[in-house]
């Protein structure tokens, strides 16, 4: 634990950190005690139980910071640092019509942690690597667990709880370009009840660059990592390059996470581990390690539909800024750099375009097998 020894001035730094770490509660109070323990030169680190979280994406970070005090958590992450796209994309579309970019699951070249795979109708995307999926997200802070409370599930709490911890925020739109303005009035002249979007982010850093989706570089989104930061300040230690393969289960109880790193294998016997390795992940580890899981899978299905507009210059706009709910789908503005760079009618330059995200609402229709999601 990275708190110092039992003087009273140690004490009032151990109060300044609780009062900064925005950890909650219950958290705090484990780990005062922990503080007291190691204070009076009682060993914390033989009591411990310890923890597993596998994954750094929203799942996984957020368990990791919660957990460690309680328990000493190991975070094993698959993939490395992430690196946000840092390419100019006006130079790299000038390569558009050699023909290079022929396969979206190229993206990689481009961005090492966005993983793209691909069934007969779909491409699904997500990320692999520090702060999992978050990094590429678009920083949507926005509440749809309707259908849940009508099965009986009141989130109020946890969401309360979320909207004091996180960076929530609507003042982007002090920033907005005119493009984005004029944008937001035809939506409401055409009745269609846009709303700002609140946003994962601190929108003063922003510079409307509109790379949200491929890693902002200027501290401006939000994402996961600074979770992962707070659980390592907390003490947690963080493997990343470390894949998990399988758990091994003992009667009901897991015994053993294996996983394998660039030095060979690794066997990890914590107390407790926690799956977070996304949707499409965690599945894959679940049925190699004898849990059969069933064959359907919730997504995100998107569709971007795009048209001439010269010098709209959309491409220098925040992606997604406001969006319009109607029944079954979701319209905001988006520029899709995969549809982008990979669809062959997409062949405007970026700065000519409108582009028009389609979110629908998906059924329980997809098939998820050994390898991950592979139908639908
Ligand atoms: C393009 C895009 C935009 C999005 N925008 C938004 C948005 O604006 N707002 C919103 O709320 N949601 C958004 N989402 C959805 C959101 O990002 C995900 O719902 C969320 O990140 C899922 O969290 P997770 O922890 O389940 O998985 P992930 O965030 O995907 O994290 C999984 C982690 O597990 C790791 N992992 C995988 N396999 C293994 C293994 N075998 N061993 C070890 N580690 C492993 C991965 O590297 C990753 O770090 C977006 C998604 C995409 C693809």
């Amino acid at each position: 634990m990275n708190l110092p020894g039992g003087s009273r001035r140690d004490a009032e730094d151990a109060g300044r950190f609780f009062a900064q770490s925005g950890r909650t509660w219950t958290s705090q109070m484990v780990q005062m005690y922990q503080f007291f323990l190691e204070g009076h030169g009682m060993s914390v680190a033989a009591k411990k139980k310890t923890a597993v979280v596998v994954g750094t994406g929203a799942g996984g970070a957020m368990m990791a910071k919660e957990l460690q005090g309680r328990y000493q958590v190991t975070i094993l992450e698959k993939g490395g640092e992430f690196r946000p796209f840092s390419l100019s994309v006006e130079r790299m579309a000038k390569l558009r019509p050699s023909g290079l970019f022929f396969d979206e699951r190229m993206i990689r070249m481009l961005i090492p942690n966005m993983l793209v795979e691909k069934t007969r109708d779909m491409i699904m995307v997500r990320g692999i690597g520090l702060g999992g999926t978050t990094t590429l997200a678009t920083g949507n802070a926005v509440r749809y667990d309707g259908a849940l409370r009508q099965i009986g599930i009141d989130l109020d709490e946890q969401f309360d709880e979320l909207y004091q911890e996180l960076p929530i925020t609507t003042d982007h739109q002090k920033h907005w370009t005119k493009t984005t303005r004029k944008m937001f009035r035809l939506f409401e002249r055409m009745g269609l009840d846009p709303v700002v979007t609140p946003k994962l982010m601190d929108a003063d850093q922003c510079i409307g660059c509109g790379h949200c989706a491929i890693g902002c570089r200027h501290d401006a989104k939000w994402d996961t990592r600074q979770l992962v930061d707070e659980a390592v300040s907390f003490g947690a230690e963080l493997m990343t390059g470390t894949e998990v393969t399988d758990l091994e289960i003992t009667g009901r109880q897991v015994s053993a996470v294996h996983a394998r790193t660039v030095r060979g294998k690794r066997v990890f016997h914590p107390d407790l581990v926690v799956l977070a390795a996304g949707g499409l992940g965690t599945p894959v580890i679940l049925e190699r390690s004898g849990i059969v899981c069933r064959k359907t899978l919730f997504a995100d299905p998107v569709l971007c539909v795009a048209g001439p507009l010269e010098g709209l210059r959309q491409d220098r706009q925040l992606l997604m800024p406001f969006i319009s709910q109607q029944d079954g789908y979701i319209l905001a503005p988006y520029m899709d750099y995969l549809s982008f760079f990979f669809n062959k009618d997409w062949r405007l330059p970026m700065r000519d375009m409108a582009s028009i995200m389609i979110k629908l609402a998906d059924e329980e229709k997809a098939a998820s097998a050994g390898k991950g999601f592979t139908s639908r």
